[in-house]
């Protein structure tokens, strides 16, 4: 009878035979560590900008972060489903979405000139398939998940698998009876949600949030913490508080010291080439700091223009600016658009002497003899005062900042940089009132389905993991999403540590632990290296030497130092050392 070959994937791995193309040199537009390393370590290509392929041992890390997320989901009552990603444009046209989501929707038009798009999200889809198949209150509540690809025609895909085109994500969609009861199964969500990032290793912070074009009521994202995050985060160095800075309540700030002075007389004074605050600050020295400073910008609001004030060491708020105009957006208005509405350039602007709307912070308002644009090119005033040198409608439109008191408690807050990993919706009765999806309650009468949405970016979640952990060297992954648990590493040119490595795989693999056996006949140097930067957690290295004494070293991916096993207690330290790594 002929054997038949080993299973190819059966969690274990001769390096010989395993596709792990690793690249000295990561191609040059690869700057995030993360996509450095995906690409280095073998682990993913790019097929077109925002499109990639996963390679066997990115598959294997998707895997597992996928199987903690059904373990979790499975545990909270959610139920997996497959929903398609090509679909028909009608459900989107009937939210209003198919206009709303503009160039970001990929369309596709068939055979027969009929509309259809590659999904982004799901709410419409699944709506749908509650409308057709709901009918009473008994059947709820429901949460219905999927993991499947996703779609956006980002403007600007960047740093590797963080922001694609063609994306994995988990979505879950909530049906409840009532708001209560939404709100139930939305905290249900974030607890299994914690226990989630938590299990993949991540520090993480849950924020409050704007719901954007998804629309709903409340809402909180889970933002992992990476310097190379693309969102602003706070987060309250004593309390739970954390939102992004879009929305984050900003206290007022502690004010200045000169904010006790007299007013002293407005003095108009020279200033070339002084346009952005650094350099205003420099040109005036002395005592001046960026908080005795106010930054003046001017802003396009639908048929409006309106200048911003802010102090000079803060930022403006734009989603805030917005929300307070009323407007969906505000954009920062172009050189000319300034030239045109004050007849100054861009950097001498200020609230003296500008004779449309203005919008000052309070932290703005509450500097004395502050240093702002004069509104007339090269100048700025010395010893502003609102109230007698201008006046603004005083708002709060700055971002949040660190230092900032917490609205929760008397900590401060600090600015972090985050990567959006989840997001966490109540959409109320949003989707279902559009789509007609109700439900009879026990008198008979009908009411909408009242629905909340949960994604997780789970291909992201592969680089954002990255981004937490990583070090010169390459990537460590913890352990329960690396790609294989431990490397076995034979060194020496003799067959002896090979025939002993090739014993402690097989004793691992029978246990069921992924183990890589490093069968390649390379230098003992290229072997600790590729280990390193493949990242795989624990490493076990047999070499002649030790064999005489009776012994293999183990070493974790994160210490500097191995230490000596009875080589025939190998595999059990290895299991020894994935639980205390597991706990
Ligand atoms: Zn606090």
């Amino acid at each position: 009878m002929e054997t038949l070959p080993p299973p190819c994937y059966d969690g274990a791995m001769r390096y010989s035979r395993a596709f792990i193309p690793t690249l000295k040199e990561a191609p040059k537009d690869a700057t995030m560590p993360s996509h450095v390393l995906m690409l280095r370590a073998g682990y993913a290509r790019m097929v077109g900008a925002g499109i990639y392929e996963l390679l066997p041992l990115g598959t294997r890390v998707l895997h597992r972060i996928e199987r903690i997320i059904r373990e979790e989901m499975d545990a909270a009552g959610a139920q997996e489903l497959l929903m398609p990603t090509f679909v028909p444009g009608d459900y989107f046209k009937e939210t209003g979405r198919w206009d709303l989501y503009g160039p970001t929707l990929l369309r596709i038009e068939d055979r027969k000139g009929g509309e259809y798009h590659l999904a982004p999200t799901h709410e419409e889809i699944v709506t749908d398939l509650a409308r057709r198949e709901v009918k009473s209150y008994r059947q709820l509540p429901l949460n219905l998940y999927q993991i499947q690809l996703k779609y956006r025609d980002e403007p600007r895909p960047r740093g590797g698998l963080l922001r694609c085109r063609e994306f994995i994500m988990k979505d879950a969609y909530s049906f409840d009876v009532s708001e209560e009861a939404a709100v139930q199964s939305y905290e249900q969500m974030r607890d299994t949600y914690h226990r989630i990032f938590t299990r993949l290793g991540l520090e993480y912070r849950v924020v409050e949030a704007d719901s954007g074009a998804i629309g709903g009521k409340q809402s909180a994202e889970f933002q992992v913490l990476a310097q190379t995050g693309e969102d602003w985060i706070v987060a309250c160095s004593s309390c739970d508080y954390a939102a992004n800075v879009e929305v984050a309540k900003a206290g007022l700030a502690a004010p200045p010291a000169s904010s006790a002075a007299e007013p002293q007389p407005l003095e108009k004074v020279e200033t070339p080439e002084t346009r952005s605050i650094e350099e205003v600050v420099s040109f005036f020295g002395g005592e001046t700091n960026a908080a005795h400073t106010l930054k003046s910008l001017l802003y396009v609001a639908g048929e409006e223009v309106c200048l911003a004030v802010v102090r000079g060491d803060h930022e403006v708020n734009e989603l805030g600016l917005a929300r307070h105009l009323g407007v969906e957006e505000v954009v920062l208005a172009s050189d000319a658009a300034v030239k045109e509405a004050t007849g100054t350039e861009i950097g001498f602007v200020g609230p003296v002497g500008f004779s449309g709307r203005i919008l000052a912070d309070p932290d703005a308002v509450a500097v004395r003899n502050a240093i702002a644009g004069a509104t007339e090119t090269p100048y700025h005033y010395k010893n502003v005062n609102h109230g007698r040198d201008f006046k603004a409608e005083v708002v709060p439109i700055r971002q949040a900042a660190s230092g900032d008191p917490c609205p929760s408690c008397d900590g401060t807050l600090e600015l972090y940089r985050g990567i959006e990993g989840g997001h966490i919706f109540v959409l109320g009765t949003h989707y279902s009132d559009k789509m007609q999806a109700t439900f009879l309650d026990e008198e008979g009468s009908s009411h909408s389905i009242v629905m909340g949405c949960y994604g997780i970016g789970v291909s992201r979640l592969i680089a954002a993991i990255i981004e937490q952990h990583h070090d010169e060297d390459g990537i460590r992954w913890p352990i329960h999403v690396a790609p294989f648990q431990v490397i076995i590493t034979p060194i020496g040119k003799d067959e002896a540590p090979l025939a002993k490595a090739t014993e402690i795989y097989e004793a691992l693999r029978a246990q069921g632990v992924d183990a890589l056996l490093d069968d390649r006949s390379e230098r003992p140097g290229v072997k600790f290296k590729d280990a390193d930067l493949l990242g795989i957690p624990l490493r076990i290295t047999v070499g002649s030497r030790g064999l005489k004494q009776g012994t293999v070293e183990l070493k974790e991916r994160t210490q500097n130092e191995s230490r000596d096993v009875p080589m025939d207690d190998a595999a059990d330290a290895v299991r020894d050392a994935m639980a205390a790594l597991q706990s």
